[in-house]
């Protein structure tokens, strides 16, 4: 605003301080496009339409949410039953039960990794069971009331699928027993020594 006082009168400052202001008001209220046009000038239009696109690219979190519609697609039905209806597989059925070789457990809805054979044992519960995760936030727990017990649910945390529960009664050094069901599970051997990063 001082432009316009101080100036020699050359409107080009004016015009230049409107489109600083209109790109400012821009970036607060989302309006630029539409008061861009006053400045009549191209270039802030253009500028409006950037701004535009810049908010509008809401890469978000990398969260995976599907409908179940989408995820029946995608899934075996015994798969489908325990990550999206919290079913449970019969004790000693599961695949993984009795693998102990090398390699990373993902989650077999989102492939996000989950576990690892490093803290892989065997608890003799029945089911595969791990003593931690393989890294932070890779897995959430939640308060689980059903059947009349208290247990702590475990899920992926990318995708929500139901995984099995976490117990207090593991080995150390965390003493915790993620008791995992195989069907929630797929598994990478890693006898390549080739690590992937799991990024997506
Ligand atoms: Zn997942």
């Amino acid at each position: 605003m001082r432009n316009l006082k101080i100036s020699n009168g050359l409107p080009v400052a004016a015009i230049v301080s409107l489109i600083a202001v209109v790109v400012l008001a821009g970036t607060f209220t989302g309006l630029s496009s539409s008061t861009s046009y006053e400045a009549g000038d191209n270039e802030g239009g253009q500028s409006g339409a950037l701004f535009a696109a810049e908010t509008g690219d809401s890469t978000m979190s990398d969260k995976i949410e599907k409908t179940d519609a989408e995820w029946k697609e995608i899934l075996t039905p015994e798969q489908y039953h325990v990550l999206r209806e919290k079913g449970t597989e019969r004790a000693f059925t599961g695949v993984f039960d009795d693998l102990f070789e090398d390699g990373v457990y993902r989650c077999a809805a989102c492939k996000a990794e989950l576990f690892t054979s490093n803290t892989k044992y065997n608890s003799g519960c029945g089911w595969p069971a791990f003593f931690d995760a393989a890294a932070d936030g890779a897995i959430e727990t939640r308060e689980d009331t059903s059947f009349g017990m208290s247990r702590t649910e475990i899920v992926c945390a990318k995708c929500g699928g139901h995984l099995g529960h976490v117990f207090t009664d593991g080995p150390a050094p965390t003493g915790l027993r993620y008791c995992v069901n195989s069907a929630s599970l797929d598994f990478d051997s890693t006898g390549d020594e080739s690590s992937t990063e799991t990024n997506k």
